[in-house]
């Protein structure tokens, strides 16, 4: 943008214009004199520039500096220090959180679950000894430490203790402030508020206020500005930006990030008619994707406006001022009670500037809102008296700003309705304001307002599919009316004027309820299905968001009689009028000799609605009456009263509905009606809907007659017919028979609940703990359950707690889970303790169908398993209270004692059509409970009470007929004729107890053996049990099957016999143990005869021999990059095109890794299998491509017997050793070191051909004769025949075509997948891969190994060792028998870096310390038998392979060598060991370390000591000896000695010895380098005296590898979680400046924090836009990455771009459980178990495994965009 010269270089006079202010601020207006100033500066500073910091430089200069001065009359920062030490600093925290950062609430002393503490408060606060919770904030809110209203307990924290002289607080803090400076900053105050309120309220986009506005015409200097909506997405805007104002892709989305966070962007600048064309653009463009699509959304344009940049420099120092402001405001309490005051001051229009700014909220772009909030936080909320102040202010305005908040499309906590909650909860306030201003009746008269328009024509709400976005914002209503009511007054708080607006808004609230009574009301569809599914949710979410407010509203009832009173009158009015009371009709039902008159009302076919608020309240209410001495019949209370039998007509009505829907009645109703059903009965809602309704059935029962009450429920059951005695005759009419006996099984349940459920306040006489109690008691009756399980089952108060915390150790003991191998942590369990277990009711009323039948299952088999009775009686209940107690009438009424003689007269006939065993269970356990209240009215002395003369009043009576029926063989189960003995047994107690004369012989005959009842049953159950057996097979065939997907982790030490793999071969076969074994050199052990490896085919299940001649057998294998090793981070290898492998660097930055699971397959059963899967893949039509666990396109497929993902096959082949000794054992006829050492450096001198270009060199090997040649004759017949004649039998089978195939396939998987480069045969490097991943999976699982501290041999897993086996073997293999040339030549130039001679000008730009010896060495053994071999003369399947004779020795010496020089190199003292006296050894070593020492030129100041030199060797070189074991154990097959596969102390004190000895060498290391001859003293100087060398051990910035190379480890965490929370609260977004960052996710491999999945962080990645998280997994972790993330406590895994998936993270709570999204909040801390497992799956290259089987396991997981994260 051109600048105007003006601009450049205005007069700026700091001082003169200080000067200036001090002399007229108190003349006149000082807003104009700034304004003056501002002028042109603000357009300086805000308009020029795009750069950030620039602009904010000049701010400071020219805007903020002066202000400052001017409001000091000195230097600021003196000034605010003088302040600062008068100041007394509030008692309030005030800390205002920032989104994601850690906030506590303590369960114990919190008003409220909204009161918070910030960390640094927490910490020093004694609620860190409580029970406490953890959270993050979303942004916005602030701490309450010290707010004496938000806790109980602990107000303050340690720092915010006030000081004992309480005497101050009183004092107006600008008192301590001198008077000018009061004087300036009350004019400075109020003109800057002003003009930050004018500017950002100002909706003219080309012109500014008058005394702003330049000296002549604005340039031509425009912006487009876009809005932010939430109608559009982010590829929207992004698309739209791209074509609109032809931005780069990356423009357009900064440009859609900024307007996102900030709320506007600017997109383009230029003239007026650019922006104005730019403008049309975007809006149309905007408009059109979603016309394409559906033409119902309209087209809503995205909001742009065209601004001049004058406007928007001027709003943006508003902005800056906002912030300043805050800034001065903080520096004393005195400027912050001047600042509120002013702020709150009237102006001209009879606002004050902050209710201005209120009311100006929604047209105030997102930034502009959040830091004016943050202004009013900061401000009018901190300052006690303007708090109150600005309460009612809002609360005047709060139907205006709902309204506003609806129709505006930002989120809440961007609004400033979101203040309500800094407002409300504050107990004092919302106190003052229900009382004075109405808060509650505006609040919910505003809610009243949105569902207008919900309304139908009955008056009730309805609701539509797609719900309206304003109505579910203005549900937001509800939340602060429940803030408001949590201010509940104590019995002695209330007055009459809050009696009157509590009243008032108790009646708004009942209007509410009324709006919802009877609403979506249903009827039983009979012929056909229901065509659409109505639309249940809306009802449903209402009645969630409306619970706590019902139960805060009974709450506040129950405190004053007075207001009970009136409540109870208005809800009895309001169901009255509801309900058209006078309208119903009754009719005269009989059963048996007793009728009642009952409401006509059939269920099964006239409308029923669940939703029944008003009732339930009434309900509600009517259980508080006792509280204060009142009835139902209290002259008090209404007049016009409601019959029993109308208050318990609707819940009574929604009580059959259920029981109908249970026999299967309401099946044509579909899924609606089950979801209603089930969520009334759900732990959310029941409270107020469930449970209400049996309340008012048990009101209703405690107030009517018995008969009548029983006849009313057999009607509207439609039972009467069954009722009858003659119902059991058969008439053979009854189509409905089936029906029947359901509905009356029903019936029978509804009056034991009735009967039994006391457990409610006001109901029974328990306490809160014993209803919490119960409830855990009977979900413990089920099964053991964690803590989260039994949690969630319990219904929670307003508060969000269950209560379980206070009750569970009284009725439970806690079972920490052992950790078992490879478990998530310990998820310990509740058991029940033993004595509760008589508490257990089968018939509770919040066990669903499935919990009944668990708990009596689990109960019976208990009492089965001890020898108990197996009768599940009733338990004894508590008592009624005194208003219930009459319910205890039912029980002794007619109808109900006919009832119980009907049944057992049923159930004593031999055969019965309507009865059940259910109905006689039920009938049993109502007579149990009446015996259970006859023996308590007994003791009591109760004579009302008296149920057995009732029970044997008449000709039948209850005990003749038990007794009649306890023999009966009509039971199917045991449990009930133990319940039919309980129950003969109990009433003779309790007719003892009456002393009535019981006859013994009744309890004898009960007792009575049962001998051929129970041979019935033993019989049954035997065919029962088979079955089960039966069923149990079957289900074991498929956990066999998920045993296997689960379990196949590579940590597993044993193999599962279950499957079929190769058979352990020579390795354990016994050898000869006198001597101890030796794998390499002239002295080798020959391997013992061994039976032959044989193998299984999974696919084909044959099995076979492996051997060379038969078919050809593979395992499944995965090859990967890798890092885990690696000693640098951050730098994996990506240009796999441009890398040399030969050597590989020490620092092992990029390995490539071969796992496998070990399953083994024919090579052609192999190749059909997976032909078979491309095949499959090519059909599936493209878009469902990729939504795969195993990605196609890079050859991945699952194991077909364990579903481990495999990208490749490893042939499988048999021993390549010889089994005779190459020659005659004579050691004299072997080579010596020396010679050999002397033949192989001719040879390369003889190989290399330097051209002329230094660089290039020529690696041809010259012929054997060349080398020979030079050599006396019996050295040259010796290293000739190192090449000549080792006759082995594969080479006369020669390898099969097959073999061949599968060696080349494997090779170039390892090539391609290794480098992750593009599959070509013919490159050179495919064999340095072979080695490669060869090498570096022995030294992944060495680590491994030694990092677990386990022996190096006998305790790999058998898929490791088939693993490395196969490997080995196929490393040897591959290079004679594919591609001999080739390995000749990198034969020769691996061999020309240690004879550096033989390139006499090219430079080495590595010397020995820069390479990894063991990768060489192995490279080395499998390329070194080809050097030699003359192709022309041998069969082309003539084999030369490494055998461990001498050329392996000498191989192996000379690495070794060159290994001792690097530890000596790199020795750094520190090491301490044990003083060992007279070690030559260590002179020895000393003297080479002083040699090589001079030679590198390179002086150490003090050198080491013999012993430290000698002890620190043996243990360096141990992890390689260890690989090089491995290395030469598979390539040998000798059996490796006892001690290497113990792990006794002993044993790892001689593994150096024992190693040393297998490999057939010294023990002495300092033997390598000394007495070898000259050449070897030659070539230590060269390898030493190497510039690179001294550079590499001079450059101290450069890491230098340290041996023994250190096992990498995953970074540690802190022990507590919120330490995390609070380490990324402070995180920000790296590529925006100062954003938190949403996902901080950080990689627990390095400890990077990432903004993962955001656009912010997206980045391209070989050509993709890849999330932060992957792009570090790429650099990181060669594309496997391990992450936590952070917020949401989940470890996150990724591989290969595309696939992902989440596992537990270790942090546990004190119940061993993990709280992944952070949603309960316990105290985390870390489980190092869980901790461990990762490390081990990470080191085991486990990630992509883990990952395919969480996406086959679960398929939402493929439907995550994983490389975006
Ligand atoms: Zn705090
Ligand atoms: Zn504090
Ligand atoms: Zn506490
Ligand atoms: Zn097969
Ligand atoms: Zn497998
Ligand atoms: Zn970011
Ligand atoms: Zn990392």
């Amino acid at each position: 943008m051109a600048l105007r010269s003006s601009l450049q270089a205005p007069e700026f006079n700091h001082k003169a214009l200080v000067q200036q202010w001090h002399s007229s601020y108190q003349t006149g207006d000082f807003l104009s004199t700034l304004k003056q100033h501002w002028r042109e500066y603000v357009l300086v500073a805000f308009q020029a520039s795009d750069d950030q910091t620039r602009s904010e430089r000049l701010t400071i200069k020219y805007l903020l500096s002066p202000l400052e001065h001017f409001l000091c009359n000195g230097e600021p920062e003196a000034v605010f220090q003088q302040l600062k030490e008068k100041d007394q600093p509030s008692q309030l925290c005030g800390h205002v959180f920032k989104n994601g950062e850690p906030t506590y609430s303590c369960r114990e002393c919190a008003t409220d679950p909204t009161c918070v503490l910030c960390m640094e408060c927490f910490q020093t606060s004694v609620h860190k000894q409580h029970r406490y919770r953890m959270s993050t904030s979303g942004g916005g809110g602030y701490c309450d430490c010290g707010d004496a209203e938000a806790w109980k307990v602990g107000v303050f924290c340690g720092k915010h203790q006030p000081q004992s002289d309480e005497m101050e607080e009183s004092k107006n803090p600008m008192e301590l402030i001198p008077d000018d400076l009061i004087d300036r900053a009350s004019v400075l105050f109020l003109a800057t508020l002003r003009y930050t309120v004018e500017m950002l309220t100002w909706d003219h986009s080309d012109r500014l206020p008058d005394n702003l506005q330049p000296d002549g015409e604005l340039t031509d200097n425009y912006v487009c500005m876009l809005f932010n909506d939430e109608v559009h997405t982010y590829e929207q805007v992004i698309n739209t930006l791209q074509r609109a104002v032809s931005c780069t892709h990356k423009e357009a989305v900064d440009f859609a990030t900024t307007v996102d966070k900030e709320g506007r962007s600017t997109v383009t600048t230029g003239s007026f008619s650019d922006c104005e064309k730019a403008r049309n653009l975007i809006e149309k463009d905007s408009s059109e994707p979603l016309r394409r699509y559906t033409s119902r959304h309209g087209a809503k344009a995205l909001k742009v406006q065209v601004m001049h940049t004058a406007v928007v420099a001027h709003q943006q120092f508003a902005l800056r001022m906002i912030q300043w402001l805050q800034n001065i405001i903080v520096q004393s309490d005195g400027l912050r009670h001047l600042f509120c005051q002013l702020s709150m001051q009237q102006q001209e229009n009879e606002q004050s500037l902050m209710e201005i700014l209120l009311l100006a909220d929604t047209q105030l772009w997102k930034t502009a809102r959040v830091q004016s909030h943050q202004l009013m936080m900061a401000g009018v909320l901190m300052d006690q008296e303007c708090k109150k102040k600005f309460s009612i202010i809002f609360t005047r305005h709060y139907t205006n700003l709902m309204k506003a908040f609806c129709m505006d499309d930002h989120d809440h906590d961007v609004s400033i309705a979101s203040l309500s909650v800094q407002i409300f909860t504050v107990i004092s306030l919302a106190r003052l304001l229900v009382a004075e201003h109405n808060l509650l009746a505006v609040i919910i008269k505003t809610f009243l307002q949105a569902c207008e328009e919900k309304k139908n024509k009955d008056g009730k709400l309805t609701f539509e599919r797609t719900g309206t976005q304003t109505f579910k914002r203005a549900c937001f209503s509800l939340h602060d009316l429940k803030y408001a009511l949590i201010c509940k007054p104590g019995s002695g708080e209330w007055t009459d004027e809050l009696r009157n607006s509590f009243i008032e808004g108790l009646t708004c609230f009942l209007d509410l309820l009324k709006l919802i009574e009877d609403m979506d009301q249903v009827k039983r569809q009979t012929g056909q299905h229901l065509e659409f599914e109505p639309e249940w949710e809306g009802a449903f979410n209402l009645q969630l968001k409306l619970e706590d407010n019902i139960v805060l509203f009974l709450d506040w009832c129950s405190t004053d009689r007075q207001v009970l009173i009136e409540a109870y009158n208005r809800t009895i009015e309001a169901f009255r009028c509801c309900k058209d009371i006078d309208k119903i009709k009754t009719t005269k039902i009989e059963v048996d000799e007793w009728s009642a008159k009952c409401i006509k009302y059939d269920v099964g076919s006239q409308p029923i609605s669940i939703h029944l608020p008003v009732t339930r309240f009434l309900a509600g209410l009517h259980s508080l009456l006792g509280q204060h001495e009142l009835y139902f019949e209290s002259p008090d209370c209404s007049l016009v009263r409601p019959d029993p039998a109308e208050l318990i007509e609707f819940p009574l009505r929604v009580q059959v509905m259920v029981a109908q829907s249970n026999a299967n009645m309401w099946r044509r109703n579909g899924y609606a009606l089950i979801n209603q059903i089930f969520f009334y009965h759900n732990v959310k809602c029941r409270t107020e809907m469930y449970d209400r309704d049996i309340l008012m059935l048990q009101i209703g029962a405690s107030m009517a007659d018995g008969n009548e009450f029983l006849i009313h429920l057999l009607y509207k059951f439609g039972l009467p017919i069954w009722a009858k005695e003659s119902y059991d005759t058969p008439s053979g009419q009854d189509n409905s028979l089936r029906q029947t006996v359901l509905l009356a099984e029903e019936f029978l349940n509804l009056v034991v609940i009735i009967l039994s459920e006391r457990y409610m306040m006001g109901v029974g006489e328990v306490t809160r703990a014993d209803i919490v109690k119960r409830e855990v008691i009977h979900q413990l009756c089920i099964s053991p359950l964690a803590h989260s399980e039994l949690a969630k089952a319990l219904p929670e108060d307003t508060n969000h707690e269950t209560g379980l915390e206070d009750v569970v150790k009284d009725v439970a003991n806690f079972k920490k889970a052992t950790v078992g191998k490879g478990a998530q942590g310990g998820k310990g369990k509740y058991e029940l303790k033993p004595e509760f277990l008589s508490s257990y009711n089968p018939y509770f009323y919040h066990y669903t169908k499935t919990d009944k039948s668990k708990s009596e299952e689990a109960q019976v088999k208990r009492k089965k398993e001890n020898n108990e009775s197996q009768a599940l009686p009733p338990p004894v209940p508590p008592k009624f209270k005194p208003q219930f107690a009459p319910i205890m009438n039912l029980l002794q009424c007619d109808v109900m004692i006919y009832l119980m003689e009907l049944i057992l007269t049923r159930a004593a006939a031999t055969r019965s059509r309507s009865l059940s065993e259910t109905q006689l269970e039920r009938i049993l356990h109502l007579i149990g409970i009446a015996l259970h209240e006859q023996r308590r009215a007994i003791t009591d002395g109760n004579t009302e009470f008296d149920f057995l003369s009732k029970a044997k009043k008449d000709g039948k009576c209850i005990q003749t007929l038990l007794e009649s029926i306890v023999n009966s063989h009509n039971f199917t189960h045991d449990s009930i004729r133990d319940l039919v003995t309980w129950t003969l047994k109990t009433l003779s107690e309790v007719r003892q107890m009456k002393n009535e004369p019981v006859s013994m012989d009744t309890v004898e005959k009960v007792s009575s053996p049962r001998d051929e009842k129970a041979k019935a049953a033993r019989e049954k159950k035997r065919i029962a049990a088979e079955k089960r057996r039966q069923k149990i097979m079957a289900q074991m065939s498929q956990m066999q099957k998920n045993f296997i997907k689960d379990n196949s982790e590579l940590f597993e030490n044993t193999s599962t016999e279950l499957f079929p793999r190769i058979d352990s071969d020579m390795d354990l076969s016994e050898t000869d143990t006198s001597s101890l074994p030796i794998a390499v050199g002239p002295h080798r052990t020959l391997p013992g005869q061994s039976s032959p490896m044989c193998g299984m085919c999974i696919l084909c299940q044959e099995e076979q021999e492996i051997t060379l001649s038969n078919k050809a057998m593979v395992l499944t294998a995965f090859i990967q990059k890798s890092t885990v090793l690696a000693l640098t981070r951050g730098n994996a290898l990506s240009h796999g095109d441009e890398y040399d492998p030969l050597l590989m660097r020490s620092d092992l930055s990029t390995g490539s890794h071969t796992s496998s699971c070990g399953h083994m397959m024919h090579a052609d059963c192999w190749q059909r299998f997976f032909d078979g899967i491309l095949e499959r893949e090519r059909r599936r039509p493209l878009r469902f491509r990729h939504n795969f666990s195993y990605d196609i396109e890079k050859m991945e497929f699952l194991c077909p017997l364990c579903e481990c993902i495999s990208n490749s096959v490893i042939p499988v082949l048999p021993a390549i050793f010889p089994t005779t000794q190459a020659s005659n054992s004579d050691s004299c006829t072997h080579l010596h070191f020396h010679d050999w050492l002397d033949g192989i450096h001719k040879t390369v001198l003889n190989s290399v051909k330097e051209s002329e270009d230094f660089d290039d060199a020529e690696y041809q090997t010259c012929p054997l004769t060349t080398v020979t040649k030079q050599m006396a004759e019996n050295v040259a017949q010796k290293f000739h025949s190192l090449w000549s004649c080792i006759q082995d039998p594969m080479a006369s089978a020669g390898l099969s075509l097959e073999h061949r195939e599968m060696l080349r396939k494997y090779s170039r998987d390892a090539y391609s997948f290794g480098l992750g480069v593009d599959p070509d045969d013919d490159n050179a490097r495919v064999p340095i891969m072979v080695w490669n991943t060869c090498a570096f999976s022995i030294q992944s699982i060495e680590q491994i190994l030694r990092d677990e501290g386990k022996p190096l041999f006998g305790q790999m897993s058998s898929r490791q060792s088939d693993c490395l086996r196969s490997l080995v073997r196929v490393a040897a293999t591959y290079s004679p028998a594919i591609n001999t040339d080739i390995v000749k030549q990198h034969c020769i130039k691996l061999l020309s870096f240690l004879f550096p001679d033989a390139c006499k000008n090219k430079k080495f730009d590595l010397c020995v310390l820069d390479v990894d010896m063991f990768h060489y060495l192995v490279a080395l053994v499998m390329s070194l038998p080809s050097l030699h071999l003359d192709t022309s003369v041998a069969p082309s399947n003539y084999l030369q392979l490494p055998s461990g004779g001498d050329n392996e020795l000498h191989a192996l010496h000379l690495v070794l060598a060159v290994h001792l020089i690097q530890i000596l190199l790199l020795y750094d003292q520190g090491d301490c060991g044990m003083e060992v006296d007279g070690d030559y050894e260590g002179e020895a070593l000393l003297i080479i370390y002083n040699k090589i020492h001079s030679l590198a030129n390179i002086q150490k100041e003090n050198p080491p000591l013999p012993w430290q030199l000698s002890v620190h060797v043996r243990k360096t070189m141990l992890p390689f000896l260890r690989c090089t074991a491995i290395l030469f154990h598979y390539l040998t097959g000798v059996t490796a000695p006892a001690e290497l596969s113990e792990s006794s102390e002993e044993s790892s004190k001689q593994e150096f010895d024992s190693l040393c000895r297998y490999l057939g060498i010294n023990l002495h290391m300092s033997r390598l380098v000394d007495n070898h001859g000259e050449l070897m003293d030659t070539l230590v100087t060269r390898w030493c005296k190497n510039s690179v060398l001294k550079e590499t051990l001079s450059a101290s910035s450069q890491p230098l590898v340290q041996y023994p190379l250190k096992i990498n480890k995953l970074i540690s965490l802190p022990d507590d979680y919120s330490e995390l929370i609070n380490k990324v609260s402070a995180f920000t977004c790296p590529k925006s400046v100062g954003d938190d960052s949403r996902a901080p996710t950080m990689c627990l491999v390095c400890g990077k924090m990432l903004c993962s999945q955001s656009y912010c962080c997206q980045t391209e990645f070989e050509g993709v836009t890849v999330g932060a998280a992957t792009e570090h997994a790429y650099r990181c972790g060669a594309g496997a990455g391990i992450f936590l993330r952070v917020r949401e406590c989940q470890i996150l895994l990724l591989a290969g771009r595309t696939k992902g998936c989440f596992v537990p993270p270790p942090y546990i709570d004190a119940y061993g459980e993990t709280d992944q999204g952070l949603r309960r909040g316990n105290p985390l801390h870390l489980c190092r178990e869980s901790y461990d497992h990762l490390q081990k799956l990470w080191m085991s290259h486990a990630i992509p495994e883990t990952i395919a089987h969480n996406l086959e396991s679960n398929a939402t997981l493929l439907t995550i965009d994983w490389q975006h994260l």
